[in-house]
């Protein structure tokens, strides 16, 4: 009880301090002549519930504005992957997407509010499913994501020691403070970079737009905001829209994102 009491209290004091987000260690080596730019990640390739033709209503608004993007896959959906969503996959370069591994089947598979998908599954049956996600990935032709997102952001110590092995970026959300606990972005844990996502960089992107406006972004650092493509759809993506028109030459690639986070983490 008091710890969730701490991690709610923690949530919303970072939410609105850029400071309350890293360890002294990282945020000493940051250079605040600069102003912080983003990474977005995108959750939830592809849905259930959802088509590849709703999707790409979101992809192209963000290719309308340029805008790269990671994206969060699922391997083992209920549904399975279809055609034209491995083509996507397959081109994600050309799309300018990169991909993340976003659990295995997304399936909530315990009862409370903090139970997920991965921290329900023994660490014997994380590894298989790691290796079983990427020979899916190889037998499709598409690249192995070097990053996951742990599904409802639900990740506990023990799965992340396994996932650790497979994958030198392992990101975070909110209900981590929770699960795995009070880690900063860029905090070494095992032998991942952790990279959460708390508030104000989490939810719909109608409320990330006005608490970031509201906060110092000054020094020099890739912030990952996340967002959810099917949240955004029932709007018609106008926030998206805004968001992108106020922010979309301040989002950079993946790739530029962990040349930032090396840099200032001090790893080659
Ligand atoms: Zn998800």
């Amino acid at each position: 009880m008091i710890q969730h009491i701490f991690r709610k209290a923690y949530l919303f004091v970072a939410s609105m301090n850029l400071r309350l987000h890293f360890s002294s260690k990282v945020w000493s080596t940051l250079d605040k002549n600069k102003r912080a730019k983003f990474l977005i990640r995108v959750d939830d390739f592809p849905r259930n519930d959802l088509s590849f033709g709703d999707f790409m209503e979101f992809h192209k608004i963000m290719n309308n504005y340029n805008c790269p993007y990671l994206l969060g896959v699922t391997p083992f959906l209920p549904k399975g992957i279809n055609k034209k969503e491995l083509d996507f996959l397959r081109s994600h370069k050309f799309h300018n997407v990169d991909l993340s591994l976003h659990g295995f089947t997304h399936e909530k598979l315990g009862d409370n509010k903090y139970q997920g998908e991965v921290d329900c599954y023994s660490l014997a049956e994380v590894e298989i499913l790691t290796q079983k996600s990427k020979s899916f990935f190889s037998e499709n032709n598409i690249e192995f994501p070097d990053s996951f997102i742990p599904p409802f952001n639900v990740i506990k110590k023990d799965s992340f020691a396994v996932l650790s092995k497979y994958f030198p970026y392992i990101m975070g959300g909110p209900l981590s403070v929770t699960t795995l606990g009070f880690y900063k972005f860029l905090d070494r844990i095992n032998t991942s970079l952790y990279i959460p996502s708390y508030f104000p960089f989490y939810g719909y992107v109608k409320d990330i737009h006005q608490k970031i406006s509201c906060i110092s972004m000054q020094r020099d650092v890739v912030i990952v905001i996340t967002f959810h493509w099917s949240w955004e759809m029932k709007d018609n993506y106008s926030s998206l829209i805004q968001f992108l028109d106020s922010y979309s030459d301040r989002v950079v690639n993946y790739n530029d994102a962990k040349i930032n986070w090396r840099k200032v983490t001090n790893e080659k």
